[in-house]
């Protein structure tokens, strides 16, 4: 899936070991497939709260592949890891809408600490870390599309959907801080729904979720009417680009938006799950309230503006949502 550098030359100037934390996840263990194809020498850190060990059993004999099963919380050990490699995707985190609802404590903790413990240690080893942020910084906000340097917009702080979102905005001021304090060579990226195969519905997640219902005969759960409107990334093209911006150091002190800027609502969505799966399933509306608690805020619409990350790496080929959403089916009728 992943096609070797062309341009090895130029890359030998670059890095060639690397940490992934949460490299036991969805989009870490397509990362950590990426770099190996690519010759690089791969350690993962992950504690298994989300991610899965299956998601790199292909990966474990491998000769330059390491892993641990440890929380990033580990000072020894964070410290050692980083002290090996030349570079860190920090990717470990509480993620999923579900999750974050059902464990808050936990959401906060480990995306502020864990990512103060990476900065912190990488810059006394003056390692690049690239900190993965997410759209949901954006918040309600109503503009379209959303733009890096766009005002945020979060609601009250008796809804946790916004725990998540300023976990992650304090996460993106610190990266940036070391970089405009010390010139520690840090990148923020933030994700907009990203999607492939090895992606989990059980963390809420809508694709694999709607697939596994197909698949399963039973009703997808649209919620609300489904009016609302998304744009999904498949993760080879996010990996694409995360290891871009690594290799690149006009990318340092920035962040990025990486999306797709194709927009689907969600009930359209649901109909092309049903037909691309060739499921009877019939869609069931679920009103928000009963999805998520009385608490919850959804968005509307959200759509990255691409342009800085367009100016650094290819952008104009994504792998289009058919072909994404038929790469989930693939994988969930083989699971
Ligand atoms: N969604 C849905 N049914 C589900 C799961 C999610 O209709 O079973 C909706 C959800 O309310 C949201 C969209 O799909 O409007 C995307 O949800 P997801 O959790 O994948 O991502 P996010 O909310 O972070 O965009």
């Amino acid at each position: 899936m992943y096609p070797a550098k062309a341009d090895t030359d130029r890359r030998k100037k670059y890095m060639t070991k690397y940490l992934i934390t949460g490299g036991a996840g969805f989009i870490g263990s397509h990362l950590a497939e990426a770099l190996l194809a690519r010759g690089d020498e791969v350690w993962v850190v992950d504690d298994l709260s989300t991610g899965s060990i299956v998601n790199i059993d292909p990966l474990r004999g491998h000769a330059r592949f390491h892993y641990t099963i440890d929380t990033i919380m580990n000072l020894p050990l964070m410290a050692e890891l980083i002290d090996r490699v030349d570079g860190v995707f920090h990717l470990a985190a509480a993620v999923g809408v579900k999750l974050i609802f059902d464990h808050p404590v936990e959401t906060i903790q480990t995306n502020i600490r864990g990512t103060e413990i990476v900065l912190d240690l990488a810059s006394r080893k003056r390692r690049k870390v690239q900190i993965t942020s997410s759209s949901e910084v954006y918040g309600k906000g109503i503009k379209a599309p959303f733009a890096e340097d766009d005002d945020l917009l979060l609601g009250p702080t008796t809804c946790p959907r916004w725990a998540y979102a300023c976990s992650k905005a304090i996460d993106e001021f610190l990266a940036l801080a070391y970089w405009k304090e010390n010139g520690m060579p840090t990148v923020v990226t933030r994700f907009f729904n990203t999607v492939g195969p090895r992606q989990t519905g059980m963390y809420g997640m809508v694709i694999p979720r709607f697939v596994g219902q197909a698949l399963a005969g039973e009703p997808l759960t649209v919620f609300g009417d489904g009016s609302q409107r998304r744009c999904f990334v498949h993760v080879a093209d996010v990996v694409r680009a995360v290891i871009a911006l690594m290799e690149n150091d006009a990318a340092n002190g920035q962040v990025f938006n990486i999306g797709n800027t194709e927009e689907i609502s969600i009930l359209d969505l649901a109909r092309r799950v049903i037909e691309l799966s060739g499921s009877r399933s019939e869609i069931r509306l679920v009103p928000f309230a009963e999805a998520y608690g009385g608490d919850f805020e959804d968005l509307n619409r959200r759509v990255p503006d691409v342009t800085r990350l367009a100016a650094l790496v290819d952008w104009n080929r994504l792998i289009p949502l058919d072909d994404t959403i038929r790469s989930v089916i693939g994988f969930l009728r083989r699971a």
